[in-house]
């Protein structure tokens, strides 16, 4: 993926960490190597100005946080910057209780009908109910493609084949759907028209019609720069709350695409990666800047990465004994004791706890824990780290996104409070804490 940007930056990188000593000159070498790089893949001017005036100003003027080396500091400086452009981790925030509305926005070979089924299978596999509307008339072929693609996911397609007014078709889906118990509701649009301002005009009709919760745009990461007035003019016409890059498997320029959500002020949620149903990748932008880092190259990235994870624990050791723990919290702790091998083996080596627990019990708690582990993968990041959102409609998605009854659900939730409020009370006598609160 972007392997020219890739190999460009790690050189830039290496010329960083081979060099004897730090000096002005070799930032600007670095400052004028990661321009270029980035130029070369297409990211847009101005951005890549911003980037590296940044990464000149901080690389000049910051002294590196104790215990990190000046180049560690400057490659993570690098890594902070280009971070910030492709901008923050982001989710969609559904409303439960009802049908949330999303439209995807594009020109016609985006990649729009793919990333409808794509997402149709990835959303239903977190639990939620889907149905899909195709109102793509100007492609022959688009509906007959959607629902081929949906069959295998279960998922609904409502489409007309020969009304050729998208908006109706729009409105019927919507109709259709109205009384059925769905989460989501994708809507598939067209992406051409004879002129671009009866695209545009279709659209907002769409818009209107739809009172969208979620406008999305899919961008081929091929075609660099043009995709900025693209995302600017759809913008215009209906607000674009995430962006999907499509194809960036093969993209020599994805630089280009990957800004354009800068035109939106929108954040990726997901890249495709590939033709088949299953590449599509929730977007990270730091897990992607490492990627294009060349985590193999770089220990200096690793070695920080790692830095800021323990202090990441600091923290969250803090939360979890003074009884602020979230489910993210408690989560980390049912891995960090599945981690060590069988819970068994954990309690063996705990002096006086040896055969003190039967090998059901212990049995019973491995199977509890990796249920909650599929329990818990299915909620998604406001609920982990605020489970007071969990009512009954939201238990009702996990429990089918995780394949557990709800009152698995119910009972992970039980066990979660109770161990919240027994760390409160416990404050932090740890060992204890973790027996009771693996119901031992
Ligand atoms: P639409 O006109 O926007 O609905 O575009 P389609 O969904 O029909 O996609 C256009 C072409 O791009 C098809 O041949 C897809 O198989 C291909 N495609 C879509 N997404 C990806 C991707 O992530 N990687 C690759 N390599 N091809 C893709």
């Amino acid at each position: 993926m972007l392997d020219g940007l890739k190999s460009s930056l790690g050189d830039a990188i290496k010329k960083i960490v081979k060099s004897s000593g730090i000096d002005e000159e070799l930032i600007k070498e670095l400052s004028k190597d990661v321009q270029r790089a980035l130029l070369q893949s297409d990211v847009n001017v101005r951005l890549v100005l911003e980037i590296t005036k940044h990464l000149e100003e901080r690389a000049l003027n910051e002294t590196p946080p104790p215990g990190l080396s000046r180049k560690d500091h400057i490659v993570k400086i690098l890594y902070d910057e280009l971070s910030n452009l492709l901008g923050n981790e982001s989710e969609f925030d559904f409303k439960p209780g009802k049908q949330n509305k999303i439209i995807l926005l594009g020109i016609q070979g985006s990649g729009k009908t793919t990333v409808a089924s794509k997402l149709a299978k990835f959303l239903t596999r977190q639990g939620y109910k889907v149905g899909v509307i195709g109102a793509d008339t100007y492609r022959p072929g688009a509906l007959v493609q959607l629902k081929t693609m949906c069959e295998k996911s279960n998922v609904e397609v409502f489409g007309e084949e020969n009304n050729k007014d998208s908006p109706s078709i729009v409105k019927n889906g919507l109709k259709h759907f109205e009384d059925q118990p769905l989460d989501v509701i994708l809507i598939d649009t067209a992406g051409r028209h004879k002129e671009e301002q009866d695209l545009l005009e279709e659209m907002d009709r769409i818009n209107k019609v739809t009172d969208p919760d979620l406008a999305l745009l899919v961008i081929d990461g091929t075609i660099g720069q043009q995709c900025f007035n693209q995302a600017e003019a759809f913008h215009k016409t209906i607000p674009v709350g995430g962006v999907i890059i499509t194809k960036l498997d093969s993209s020599a320029k994805g630089g280009g695409a990957l800004a354009a959500s800068a035109a939106t002020g929108a954040q990726i949620m997901y890249i495709g990666t590939g033709e088949r149903i299953d590449d599509l990748e929730k977007f990270s932008p730091t897990r992607f800047v490492g990627r294009l880092l060349g985590m193999g190259d770089i220990q200096a990235v690793l070695d920080l990465a790692k830095r800021l994870e323990n202090e990441g624990d600091d923290v969250r050791m803090k939360r979890i004994s003074s009884g602020k723990m979230n489910m993210d919290d408690f989560f980390y702790q049912l891995e960090e004791v599945t981690k060590v091998g069988s819970l068994q083996g954990l309690l063996e080596s705990m002096p006086g706890l040896s055969g003190m627990v039967k090998d059901d019990q212990v049995n019973q708690m491995e199977d509890r824990v990796s249920k909650w582990r599929y329990i818990i993968q299915s909620m998604t990041k406001e609920e982990k780290a605020d489970p007071d959102l969990l009512n009954s409609s939201r238990i009702k998605r996990i429990a089918r996104g995780s394949g557990w009854p709800e009152g698995e659900v119910k009972e992970l939730i039980k066990n979660y409070k109770n161990s919240k409020n027994m760390m409160k009370a416990s404050k932090g006598r740890q060992m204890q804490g973790t027996l009771r609160r693996m119901g031992l």
